[in-house]
């Protein structure tokens, strides 16, 4: 039985453009990048198909470099899909330079009678495309549902059959025998469309994760300052220190107010309080550490957790945070505010995190009384 290329073309664009509607809903309901990427990806295999159906016809001249480049194209978007699920920008050089390299070999290689121009080069990048791809899926972590695993696998086995095109292609060439019976635009179709139904599988479950990641993301921080709000602080915090307390290690709580804030609002009107909530949230960041943890506390009021810092060095802290805001310089004509510090520290980890609160926040008030910019310490909570 001999399959038909133009055939097998025109099924896979006809597949190509269901997944893309199908997706494309997706993409509507979610917003999820993962799902965007897929569209664009869909959408390049479908030119580039369409591109290819010129072949032996005078637009051959054109249409073989684009299809080319079209699905290459489509390749890197799969990867850039997959790296929106870890997080990661799309690859704009490696994108582009990967299309602009394909278009160049495939003008050189006399495009008007040869169907393969630029074939090694076009065989050499959909493998390196869709393998990172499956590199990034592989690594997702594991807010993500199974189904991620099984996607990397389809994409390696797509990524693996593409590096044996390219094998015996360089090997025997494009009329080679092995190459026209295994590795042939046939058979790449016949692939391709296999696996394009195998991820439409995976689209809902991994478009789902990405929003509901997004969400737990956005619901956990405070959006004007980025630090974790209250709730999320209190979570981790009251974990933090049951762990800290099984390993029998201190840990240090601060809290901190800005002093005289109300005073900003009124002089400077409250996009300027704002800004200077932010300054002081950057300098918070600039001066602990990643396994530190911050939170907006209310309004004005942030709360910090030290996980092996004793009171002495949680004071030192305290301290940089205020350089570290007052070297902010002035925001707008703005005066940066100062700030009051209450600090408390459990000498032994087995202090619970109310305790440490409450003495934290009578050191905090003891510090406004003495007259505001200071750090005051309160001894260890009972
Ligand atoms: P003190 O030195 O005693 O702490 O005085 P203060 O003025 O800082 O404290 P007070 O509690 O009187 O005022 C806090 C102000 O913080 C009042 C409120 O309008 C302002 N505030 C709370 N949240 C925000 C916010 O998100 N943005 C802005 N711009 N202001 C806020
Ligand atoms: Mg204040
Ligand atoms: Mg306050």
């Amino acid at each position: 039985m001999v399959l038909d290329v133009s055939t097998l073309r025109v099924v896979l664009g006809v597949v190509a453009l269901t997944l893309l509607l199908l997706f494309y809903a997706s993409f509507r309901r979610t917003r999820s990048p993962y799902s965007g990427w897929w569209c664009i990806a869909l959408l390049f295999f479908l030119s580039g198909n369409l591109a290819f159906l010129f072949n032996g016809t005078p637009q051959q001249f054109w249409a073989n470099p684009t299809g080319n480049v079209l699905l290459v194209g489509g390749a890197f978007s799969v990867w850039s899909g997959a790296r929106s699920l870890r997080m990661l920008p799309p690859p704009k050089w490696q994108f582009s330079a990967a299309c602009g390299v394909t278009a160049f070999a495939s003008i050189l290689e006399s495009p008007a009678h040869n169907t393969w121009s630029g074939g090694l080069v076009y065989l050499g990048f959909m493998t390196l495309g869709i393998g990172l791809a499956s590199r990034d899926l592989w690594r997702l972590d594991s807010s993500y549902s199974h189904v991620h695993k099984s996607m990397a696998l389809a994409a390696a086995f797509l990524s693996a059959y593409y590096f044996c095109r390219l094998s015996v292609y360089f090997v025997e060439g494009p009329t080679g025998p092995d190459f026209r019976l295994y590795f042939g635009p046939s058979m790449a179709s016949l692939v391709t469309l296999i696996l394009l139904v195998a991820v439409s599988f995976s689209m809902t479950a991994l478009s789902n994760d990405q929003l509901i990641n997004r969400l737990s993301e956005r619901a956990a921080h405070d959006n004007l300052t980025g630090l974790l709000n209250r709730g999320t602080f209190i979570d981790l915090a009251t974990k933090e220190l049951q762990r800290l307390h099984t390993t029998n290690s201190v840990a240090s709580l601060v809290l901190a107010d800005l002093d005289h804030f109300k005073g900003i609002n009124d002089e400077y009107g409250h996009a300027a309080g704002d800004a200077a909530l932010q300054a002081f949230a950057a300098a918070c960041t600039e001066s602990v550490r990643s396994t530190d943890l911050v939170g907006r506390y209310g309004g004005e009021e942030f709360i910090l957790l030290l996980p092996g810092a004793n009171q002495e060095r949680a004071e030192s802290i305290a301290a940089d945070i205020s350089r570290a805001l007052a070297a902010t310089g002035s925001l707008d004509h703005l005066q940066i505010p100062t700030v009051s510090y209450g600090v408390t520290s459990s000498q032994h980890g087995a202090v619970g995190l109310t305790a440490m609160i409450a003495a934290a926040d009578a050191a905090l008030y003891q510090a406004k009384s003495l007259g505001r910019n200071r750090v005051v310490s309160a001894g260890p909570p009972s």
